[in-house]
């Protein structure tokens, strides 16, 4: 087997390396910024180059990495390994892993739905496929981001109307450059939580622009006149959220298609988006793979796996790993980005 799970993560020993470790190892192959899959205290990081912005920001600026593009070949000790789009965040990818004709690709977190930011997810084919399964059961369906992003530009529209700011709570990485990305770059009235315009400035580096203007201690109540605020979930409740007068506020998650806004305290709305795939995806994904293997990770494991096995007579198996489930974490207001 050319990779396998131990205590610090998805380890490939033919080539000494951990593909997204949960404990610190020397080399760490990373698939994308979010905090459960690139960890601190690695001595060595392998990004693809738009995941350089979050590993200076999160892990610090003088840490020790390489970064690819999608498609280049890095060759470790006869081990090929190279990044394909995974569709979830910017800079995020599979890793394909190929040695003696035994291929692999992991997926990280990814999503077949088209943000309008990220590079579109690319089918790469393989033997032993790893996908996540966060949202693994069929009543899970989601519509296309783009058409979420409308639904949020009629929101603004409406709350204007009602002379009203509307604060849309969402993941400051990922999340929160997809929506900004659809807003004319001429629009003034868009403000930033500094957890979002900290990540905003350092993509900067890799040639992204976002709209938006960061919210410091100086700005009170009559700086925002039915204006458009991004910010983490972790606000909610907060004392942060009186300097906005007269609002109303959503949540964009993809367990709103579970819940729906009125269960969950203190939003008005619920926005059903994800960066996740949602279940028809991950049966188009593992179908284009062309893997007879398939080892499903962290969410609806169990379900996920036999299904597989049972409904498309794959040999799908469990992968315990511990990646949390980042969609669940923001929810609770844990999002441990900063
Ligand atoms: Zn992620
Ligand atoms: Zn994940």
């Amino acid at each position: 087997m050319l990779l396998e799970v131990n205590d610090f993560g998805l380890y490939c020993k033919q080539a000494d390396v951990y593909i997204d470790p949960w404990r610190p190892v020397k080399r760490a192959l990373i698939t994308h910024g979010h905090a459960d899959h690139m960890r601190w205290g690695n001595q060595y990081y392998l990004v693809h180059k738009d995941t350089v912005p979050v590993l200076k920001v999160r892990i610090g600026a003088d840490v020790n990495f390489e970064s690819v593009s999608y498609g280049e070949v890095k060759i470790i000790n006869g081990v090929k390994f190279s990044y394909h789009p995974a569709g979830h965040i910017l800079g995020s990818s599979q890793i394909r892993c190929e040695y003696k004709g035994e291929i692999w690709v992991v997926t990280g977190d990814y999503k077949l739905h088209n943000d309008g930011l990220s590079p579109e997810f690319e089918p790469v084919q393989c033997h032993h496929f790893v996908t996540e399964s966060t949202f693994g059961l069929p009543i899970y369906e989601f519509k296309s981001p783009l058409l979420i992003f409308d639904d949020i530009k009629n929101y603004w529209a409406e709350n204007q109307k009602n002379k009203e700011n509307t604060i849309i709570l969402c993941y400051s990485l990922g999340k929160a450059q997809s929506i900004l990305n659809q807003i004319d770059e001429n629009t003034d009235n868009v403000f930033l939580h500094g957890a979002v315009a900290n990540l905003n400035e350092s993509f900067r580096e890799v040639g992204y622009n976002f709209v938006g203007e960061r919210i410091t201690g100086a700005h009170n109540k009559d700086h925002f006149d039915k204006s458009l605020i991004i910010a983490p979930p972790s606000v909610l409740g907060s004392a942060w959220m009186r300097k906005f007068g007269n609002y109303k506020v959503a949540f964009c998650s993809g367990w709103m298609q579970l819940r729906g806004a009125k269960n969950r305290k203190g939003v008005d709305k619920g926005f059903v988006f994800s960066d996740h795939c949602d279940f028809s995806s991950l049966n188009n994904a593992v179908k284009m793979s062309g893997a007879e293997h398939v080892y499903v990770t962290h969410g609806y494991e169990t379900q996920y796996a036999q299904w597989l096995r049972e409904s498309m007579g794959l040999d799908a198996q469990i992968m315990k790993t511990l990646y949390s489930d980042e969609e669940m974490m923001q929810e609770e207001g844990k999002e441990t980005l900063e």
